[in-house]
């Protein structure tokens, strides 16, 4: 399960300077899924080899209305949904009334909560500290967002209070070796992990329902729910599968029927969480930009993905091939995914979508020989050579495999780092046309020895 982390505090007190230290990239990562989350914005993390999420709930405006509405609104629901709360504080402006508004909620909400002192750079820590100890949080951390000063040790912190501790510490062989074949056992367990995603009513429900009430679906008991997504393991043609369902389904008509069915931690987890994800739209509405966000973290994240174009059903021949004409090319940036025209509501085109799931996870967790790779390398590079670098020509030497789901071609080297952007295009497209990788977004990551 992956953790997620909320980030709270009045405006300037350096939220996105630590949103931005916390996730991967630093143009702001991910989905600003407009509309449905105002200005929140989300991120992926990950430190030794534990991922997190992180949310920056955008600012709270200090005065009580503004703090009541927060608490009414969407930000609510994302400290609600976090399972750690990362309270900002400026060192510089010293304890403000809004702080302690803040600190009251949280104190009440009963969350995992931290007070986090930012900007102590070129302060005493200790006198800057004392000062916010009155607002009564258990944990304090002080650090320097603009930095990096204390932040590593912080999300040691907050990732500690999860389990999945042992990564932490420095393994050895054997104990890789043994993690490796748990891993491998677990996924063996769950089978080919889906998760179902798209925004409100797109019509995830019914695909879920469709999926499971198929022909040769065997459905076990649920193995066990986490926060909303409910994971369903099922067997299908002797293939074992487990349904990340974001939707809840199973738990409709049961009490849970009037809550927010939608939530973004939720989805972006399901994401983090599967081997495959179908990402699911509505044929009848084309593509929004909620989808294309979507679709950006799951390529983002590394996640094999099938595109199913919903709602098939009730449209003439010339609307179709319209929608057709218009998905596939707004799509063509991602023209390794295989695209389904389904109608969930009445089943066609449902069953087809297992035989493109399974060939994206396939293609995820494919491995291919140092030898292979390097000869593939070698190959494209007689046919294209990388350029030259202040008159030397950058060298590549050998590429080997580097991870799975997605696959990672590690690709060694002098003058790396200078390798432009093209060329590196240039060669995923020759390892991807090459290996055959359908289905999933494959990384290329240089090492040099300069
Ligand atoms: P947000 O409104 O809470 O998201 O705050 P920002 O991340 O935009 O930061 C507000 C201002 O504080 C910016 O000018 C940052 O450069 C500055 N700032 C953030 N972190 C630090 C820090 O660790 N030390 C200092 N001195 N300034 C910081
Ligand atoms: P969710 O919010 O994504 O889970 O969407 P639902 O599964 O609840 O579906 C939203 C609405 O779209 C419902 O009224 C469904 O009956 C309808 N719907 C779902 N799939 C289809 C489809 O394939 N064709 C048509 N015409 N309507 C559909």
């Amino acid at each position: 399960m992956t953790p997620v982390i909320a980030l709270v505090g009045r405006p300037n007190v350096g939220k996105s300077t630590l949103f931005n230290r916390l996730t991967r990239s630093r143009d702001a990562l991910v989905a600003n899924l407009s509309g449905l989350t105002r200005d929140r914005q989300y991120g992926e993390g990950k430190l030794g080899n534990r991922d997190y999420l992180v949310i920056d709930t955008g600012g709270i405006s200090g005065n009580e209305e503004g703090i009541d509405a927060m608490m009414a609104g969407q930000s609510l629901q994302a400290i609600d949904e976090a399972d750690a709360v990362l309270f900002l504080v400026d060192a510089r402006a010293g304890l403000t009334p809004a702080d302690e508004m803040i600190a009251k909620h949280l104190r009440i909400n009963n969350k995992s909560a931290y007070l986090v002192v930012n900007k102590l750079d070129g302060l005493d820590a200790d006198a800057a500290l004392a000062d916010f100890y009155q607002l009564g949080l258990a944990n304090v951390e002080g650090i320097a967002a603009a930095h990096g000063r204390g932040v590593k040790t912080l999300i040691n912190k907050v990732l500690d209070e999860f389990p999945k501790l042992e990564e932490l510490v420095e393994l050895s062989e054997e104990e890789k070796a043994e993690e490796q074949q748990t891993a491998e056992a677990e996924q063996k367990a769950q089978g080919i992990k889906i998760g179902i995603v798209g925004r409100p009513n797109v019509g995830k429900s019914t695909l879920v329902n469709r999926m499971l009430g198929e022909d040769r679906v065997v459905v076990f008991d649920h193995a066990g729910t986490t926060r909303d997504s409910i994971y369903i393991p099922f067997e299908r043609q002797e293939q074992k599968y487990t349904l990340i369902d974001t939707a809840g389904v199973r738990r409709r008509g049961k009490v849970k029927e009037a809550v927010e069915k939608f939530s973004v931690v939720k989805t972006l987890q399901a994401i983090s969480d599967a081997n495959v994800v179908i990402l699911v739209l509505d044929a009848k509405e084309g593509l929004v930009d909620q989808d294309l966000h979507l679709l950006s973290f799951i390529l983002e994240s590394g996640r094999a993905v099938v595109i199913s174009l919903n709602k098939w059903d009730g449209m003439d021949a010339d609307m179709k091939a319209q929608v057709k004409e218009e998905l596939e090319r707004r799509l063509g940036f991602i023209n390794f995914a295989r695209i389904h025209y389904i109608s969930a509501l009445h089943g066609s085109g449902v069953g087809n979508l297992y035989k493109s799931v399974e060939e994206a996870y396939q293609a995820a967790m494919s491995r291919w020989s140092t030898n292979q790779l390097t000869r593939l390398l070698e190959d494209a590079i007689v046919e294209h050579q990388p350029p030259l670098v202040r008159g030397n020509r950058i060298k590549l030497r050998y590429a080997h495999m580097g991870g799975s789901n997605p696959p990672i071609i590690v690709i060694h080297g002098n003058q790396t780092s200078e390798v432009p952007a093209s060329y590196q295009r240039y060669l995923e497209n020759t390892f991807r046309r090459e290996l055959k990788i359908v289905g999933t977004p494959i990384r290329i990551e240089f090492k040099g020895s300069e």
